[in-house]
């Protein structure tokens, strides 16, 4: 069988990979795909799909949940393209933000930024979008066309410029691609946003019962989709949104609502001293219930009206709007919580599962889920809905020798054994794994409360550190001069920017230390998932919601060292726990585990193993 893939020779489990793929989608099933770093999923899935897709008339959507995962999505199609000689079209579709050429309305904040737009299309003074409705809606498209074809397959960057050069609006011309697309690059909230797919599909003029579907990093499509259908309002919110009324001259008093927090917080919270607490839609204060259409609209009209004067990027009235419309939503997969500590209150609608989001699976052609961290499979099949589907997993194309990893049980930073001297014994094992490494080491903590902790017991120099307030600028700086270091330690958290998705290119990490295990806080909200959980999957609801999900952001951050071929590097997991079966299971199908008392021996003995083997090689 002949598949589209872009290079003249796939890897071994490539082969395996394209030919599962395109089987399932043939026979109308869904597939689940784990597939270590390096195996170059993208290309195989797009390849498979592809090959499927144009055999049955069908289309294929990539869908990230970052626009940065785009471009690697981009350059396989385009390499299909250019071996097979075929001229189908590709888009790359983004956020209506991120393609808005007209500069006067780009400038508003995300908050205010699409009813700005929308008052400018209604009002017909947005010349980008009249010409682009000119030349679309006068069947004379022939610039349209051109510019789409020319650019529409470069990225929306590209597309971004040919359409301001040619005064269109390049919103309208990406969406103007996709509707004769035959590839569309995408994000998650596309499709996976009910708040967003409808209108998405209307401007693409399609359903999705002739597309399929691939989704990448497909671990985070359960935990992102419930992020897009919860909502939370706090005091401190409140008395923003109270400051920018004042700002726009607005006498509005809204105080009522932070006492109507602070109230619920004291009925609640007050005299068990609870942490969190259960509300029903009927709680809420009796004035708020009876005006809630009134108070949301009112909210939106001062939320913009804040917004043009002064083109914040948020707008804490337009925040409260949407917590307010949100409220009455009957989702038996949603709890409503207040928190709270002294003065201030929290209001949450929590969406446990969101079943109702993952209804699309079924809408699509065929789905592929992809990730490098899809383990265990049943599980993810289950919590996708998607039990039927085709399950496979493939092994990492890297030798095995070019890394070790251990389980160093000298510590823990099990909550009740938190100590100074915990702490010490943590800093003293990070610099005897230091020193047996010959090179960089990167060390990556549960949360930013142990790395402080553990960060002032060093001893050693040397110490790129992430904090928890670093803007994008400074952790690319810090990310840059670690990189230039040859014998330094960076710290970060599991689960944040430093631990998953960035890449450390060159092998210059030699070493990581997983430093306890990144599980989530046991908080009301945490017990009612799990609850929920094993209301759906019995007796599964503390592993899929806790402990496995706390291992795979300590996977994603070990496997940052060895991102290619030639890469070696050591892995420490430091917790005693992870010598325990539920959290070794995971890591030793993962990447085997080397067993023993001490590894730094025999870190010294891989790495002395690697300077022979390179002198024989030289
Ligand atoms: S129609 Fe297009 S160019 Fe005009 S404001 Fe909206 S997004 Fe921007």
């Amino acid at each position: 069988m002949q598949y589209l893939f872009r290079f003249e020779k796939a890897r071994p489990s490539q082969d395996a990979m394209l030919a599962d793929i395109y089987n399932a989608l043939d026979s109308g099933r869904d597939i689940l795909v784990n597939a270590p770093t390096g195996v170059g999923k993208t290309d195989a899935a797009l390849g498979a799909a592809l090959t499927c897709a144009l055999e049955n008339d069908l289309r294929v959507m990539f869908l990230t949940p970052k626009i940065s995962q785009h471009s690697i999505a981009i350059e396989a199609a385009n390499g299909i393209k250019r071996r097979f000689g075929l001229d189908f079209t590709l888009v790359d579709m983004v956020g209506k933000k991120n393609l808005c050429t007209n500069a006067e309305v780009n400038c508003f904040g995300s908050d205010s930024f699409y009813s700005a737009c929308e008052r400018v299309v209604k009002a017909k003074s947005c010349r980008f979008f009249e010409k682009y409705r000119a030349m679309a809606e006068g069947n004379h498209d022939e610039k349209l066309r051109e510019v789409v074809a020319e650019h529409a397959g470069g990225g929306h960057n590209k597309l971004f410029d040919a359409c301001f050069d040619a005064g269109l609006c390049a919103y309208e011309a990406s969406a103007y691609a996709a509707k004769r697309a035959t590839v569309v690059i995408g994000d998650y909230p596309h499709i996976l946003n009910p708040g967003i797919k409808p209108a998405f599909l209307k401007k693409l003029a399609r359903d999705l019962s002739d597309t399929i579907i691939i989704w990448d990093e497909a671990h985070n499509i359960v935990s992102t989709a419930s992020s897009y259908l919860s909502n939370s309002l706090g005091t401190w919110t409140i008395r923003r949104a109270m400051a920018e009324l004042s700002l726009i001259g607005d006498k509005t008093d809204i105080s009522y609502l932070e006492f109507a927090l602070s109230k619920l917080a004291s009925d609640k919270l007050g005299a068990m001293k609870m942490e969190g607490a259960f509300v029903d839609i009927g709680e809420l204060s009796g004035v708020i219930m009876a005006n809630l259409d009134e108070l949301v609209r009112m909210f939106q009209e001062r939320g913009l009206e804040y917004s043009q004067k002064t083109k914040a990027k948020r707008s804490a009235l337009l925040h409260i709007a949407r917590f307010l419309s949100a409220w009455n939503t009957d989702d038996p997969a949603s709890r409503r919580i207040i928190t709270g500590r002294g003065k201030t209150a929290r209001l949450a609608i929590e969406c446990l599962y969101p079943g109702r989001a993952l209804s699309v699976f079924g809408e699509a052609y065929g789905n592929v889920f992809m990730s490098a961290t899809l383990l265990p499979l049943e599980m993810h099949a289950n919590l996708l809905g998607v039990k039927s589907a085709d399950m496979r997993s493939y092994a990492s194309p890297f030798p095995r020798a070019n890394r070790l990893a251990f389980v160093d049980a000298s510590a823990t930073t099990k909550y009740e054994c938190r100590s100074a001297e915990q702490y010490g014994r943590i800093a003293d094992r990070i610099t005897a794994i230091k020193d047996a490494v010959p090179g960089n080491v990167a060390v990556f903590f549960p949360s930013f409360d142990v790395l402080k902790g553990v960060h002032r017991h060093m001893k050693r120099g040397s110490i790129y550190v992430q904090r928890s307030d670093i803007s994008s600028a400074e952790l690319e700086r810090l990310l840059r001069e670690f990189k230039g270091s040859a014998d330094s330690l960076l710290f970060g958290v599991m689960g944040g920017s430093l631990g998953e998705g960035v890449d450390y290119p060159g092998n210059i990490i030699k070493g990581i230390v997983i430093v306890g295990i990144p599980l989530a806080r046991p908080d009301i909200a945490l017990r009612a998932r799990v609850e929920y959980f094993d209301g759906l999957f019995p007796g599964k609801g503390s592993e899929y919601v806790y402990t496995t999900p706390a291992i795979v952001r300590a996977l994603q951050a070990a496997g940052r060292a060895v991102r290619s071929e030639s890469d070696r590097a050591v892995v420490v997991f430091l917790d005693s726990r992870y010598r325990y079966g539920v959290y070794s299971k995971l890591i030793r199908d993962t990447m085997g585990l080397v067993d023993g008392p001490d590894c730094t021996g025999a870190i010294k003995e891989f790495w002395r193993d690697s300077k022979e083997a390179a002198r024989a090689v030289a």
